[in-house]
């Protein structure tokens, strides 16, 4: 049951879905929460609790101490891959479906927003599909590396003797292509839908101010609530299923 607070806000998202020419939905952990994917800073998550990833999942830790950014940091993510999407992620679909958005522009490396029957999304910190050497370069399938760690043993390239590393973007990793190509299409953007993000990463955080309008569907505070952007705070799943009904009456653009 929604309070009339979030209705009032989710009715005005609908009605900057509605008016804009181009939007676009930016995504964080907190969309794939309700699909048992713990997110890094939900108070009681478990999985990060004792662990820092701003220490552990780092570009330096892959370098220094590889067994502790495998198997403490990266090795609970690889639990993940047979994750379902939810209501969230099935709407966001939805809504690039009807027109109403031009794709997704996410921060998760689960791949839930293609198995939703998303067509363009921006993976802008990479994907858990493929994994290559950091010497030779040679690419493995993400199989390799979840074999390896099985075995309880580091992914040594088979080429080169050298450690292979996921295809994920790290803290001090460069960004990769997608986040440049989802930067030009914040620009062309009329309005950004953010779900489920803290914002405290960067630079994926300098995305919304791009668009012309935002708005935010976050459970808890983000540090970006003070920018007088529209706030809906509540969980993803039902407040855009209550979304989608509310824009299911003449909402088609095409
Ligand atoms: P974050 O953990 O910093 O923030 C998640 C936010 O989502 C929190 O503010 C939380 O209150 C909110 N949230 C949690 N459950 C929610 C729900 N049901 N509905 C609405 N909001 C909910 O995540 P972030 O901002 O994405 O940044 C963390 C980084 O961690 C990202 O770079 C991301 O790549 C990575 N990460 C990815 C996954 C994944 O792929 N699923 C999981 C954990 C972390």
């Amino acid at each position: 049951m929604l309070a009339q607070e979030q209705i009032e806000g989710l009715e005005h998202i609908a009605r900057m879905l509605k008016e804009a020419k181009s939007s676009l939905v930016l995504t964080g952990a907190g969309i794939s929460t309700e699909s048992g994917i713990p997110d890094f800073r939900s108070p009681g998550s478990g999985l990060w609790q004792n662990l820092d990833p701003m220490t552990v999942l780092t570009r330096q830790a892959l370098w220094d101490k590889p067994e502790k950014f495998y198997f403490k940091g990266f090795a609970p993510f690889l639990r993940y891959l047979n994750a379902m999407p939810n209501s969230a992620h099935q709407t966001v679909a939805w809504l690039e479906e009807q027109g109403l958005i031009t794709g997704v522009i996410t921060q998760n490396i689960d791949g839930l927003h293609q198995k939703a029957g998303s067509q363009r999304v921006w993976e802008i910190h990479g994907n858990l599909t493929q994994g290559h050497c950091m010497k030779c370069r040679r690419r493995y399938p993400i199989r390799f590396i979840e074999d390896a760690l099985a075995a309880e043993v580091l992914p040594i390239c088979t080429e080169c003797n050298n450690l292979v590393r996921p295809n994920v973007t790290l803290f001090g990793d460069t960004m990769p292509n997608d986040f440049w190509q989802a930067q030009v299409a914040a620009d062309r953007s009329d309005f950004m839908l953010i779900i489920g993000s803290s914002l405290e990463v960067s630079p994926a955080n300098t995305l919304p101010r791009r668009a012309k309008r935002q708005a935010i569907i976050n459970l808890t505070v983000t540090a970006s609530d003070q920018e007088g952007w529209l706030v809906v705070t509540g969980k993803a799943g039902l407040l855009l299923s209550t979304l989608k009904q509310l824009l299911q009456t003449n909402c088609r653009r095409n």
